[in-house]
């Protein structure tokens, strides 16, 4: 029911960004997405793997779900985003699919506090929708709640059906898109297969077409589940799984030599002007070091990912210190980075502006003026995107005078 392109714009509401040309089957691709929307949900820390027995576990006495559910890092506050929503002023800038799917939680858990105990969600055109009703709320640990549901996902015939009939005129609803309603499908049909048969057998006669399932607060995902999500692991010819990468460029992946040989006519144009342009290290400065705080630049990025408080005490790892460079998670391979110039710093960044670094005129001459000339190429303003690998904690090698055949917009 979601298409290869749908589970694609999926992973990049969740930042999970996969090559454009991947050759990734839809299969592996459909997989990449439950773990992606586990990790959102922090399955693996929270949940047993054989699954849970909501018999074992206590009923929720820890307040409000609304708390649990606003969970925040400084990537999104999504109780923020929730209040901004509300009085009309939240930027699309801000709003993804995936946001968006996490402001249905918030509001699932704001109903629930209220009393009420189902919702419909759907789509401006009420022709898409999901139908949820609320069991139970349990108490998986001391900050985590988990409400069981029972859920039906429904195609209407048409759209112009009256929903002033049938039961679910009685349903408080709440809005989300046909993408949104994937997520949470995704998301329930997932966790439903987590419940044991025994427990989802018992249903009143008005529920016999919901199935049960259990929703949990979500959060973004770490820049360790990004990474490791964001590689592709097929071959960029057949898509099989692939075990070497192009030994020159590190770039592609391939299953086997066949398919490397049969690629090198279509690859050796990018390979060979990555391995014969100059590649120029430049030693940058950490962004805290600097923090020049021009107009329209964050100036840390440093803990963009610091997770909540109760993601540091799981084995997520601790939040990243902002006097230490960020960790390297690119190893060897080559990433693109963003380059940005003002009249006297330059700011280099990755895609998940998790690297950020900055460079003072006054301290390299040189190199700043070597930056500024690559930013002044770029289709915009001062900035461009180049190539670039991480030689030592605040070192990169720019390929400066390649540039990318089609411009990445972030
Ligand atoms: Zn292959
Ligand atoms: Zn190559």
């Amino acid at each position: 029911m979601t298409s290869r392109e749908e589970i694609l714009h999926i992973l990049r509401s969740l930042r999970v960004e996969l090559p454009v040309d991947s050759k990734i089957s839809e299969q592996s691709l459909l997989e990449k997405l439950y773990r992606a929307l586990d990790c959102a949900q922090l399955a693996p820390q929270r949940l047993p793997a054989s699954g849970i027995v909501p018999q074992s576990l206590f009923p929720w006495d820890r307040g409000p779900l609304r708390r649990p559910f606003c969970s925040e890092n400084s990537t999104e506050d999504i109780g923020m985003l929730s209040v901004l929503l509300s009085v009309g002023v939240l930027s699309t800038m801000e709003r993804n699919d995936f946001v968006d799917f996490r402001l249905v939680l918030l509001r699932f858990a704001e109903e629930y506090d209220k009393g009420i105990r189902s919702a419909v969600v759907r789509d401006q055109q009420p022709c898409y929708l999901t139908l949820i009703k609320f069991v139970k709320v349990l108490k998986l640990n001391d900050t985590t709640p988990l409400i069981v549901v029972l859920y039906q996902h429904a195609v209407r015939k048409s759209q112009v059906e009256p929903d002033t009939e049938g039961p679910l005129s009685s349903f408080p609803c709440v809005p989300g898109s046909r993408g949104v309603q994937q997520i949470l499908y995704l998301l329930l049909h997932r966790n439903a297969a987590r419940l044991p048969e025994a427990y989802k057998a018992p249903r009143e006669p008005d529920d016999t077409d919901m199935e049960y399932s259990f929703i949990m607060p979500t959060e973004p995902l770490s820049l360790a589940d990004l990474h490791s999500l964001s590689k592709d692991k097929a071959c960029n010819v057949c898509g099989r799984k692939a075990l070497k990468h192009c030994a020159v460029c590190e770039l592609v992946v391939y299953c086997s030599k066949d398919c490397q040989k049969q690629a090198w006519p279509s690859h050796k144009t990018q390979c060979r002007a990555l391995s014969s342009s100059v590649w120029t290290a430049i030693k940058f400065q950490s962004s805290c070091v600097t923090t020049p705080l021009s107009e329209g630049m964050p100036f840390s990025n440093t803990n963009q990912y610091t997770p909540t408080d109760e993601v540091q005490s799981t084995s997520r790892g601790p939040a990243i210190e902002t006097e230490d460079p960020p960790p390297n998670h690119y190893g060897t391979k080559p990433f693109i980075i963003k380059i940005r110039t003002s009249d006297t710093s330059v700011m280099v960044y990755d895609h998940w502006q998790t690297l950020n670094f900055w460079l003072m005129s006054s301290n390299d001459p040189v190199n700043f003026r070597r930056l500024s000339e690559a930013a002044s190429t770029g289709s915009r303003e001062m900035q461009c995107y180049r190539w670039a690998k991480r030689i030592s904690d605040l070192e990169l090698s720019v390929c400066l005078d390649l540039k990318l055949p089609e411009e990445p917009r972030w």
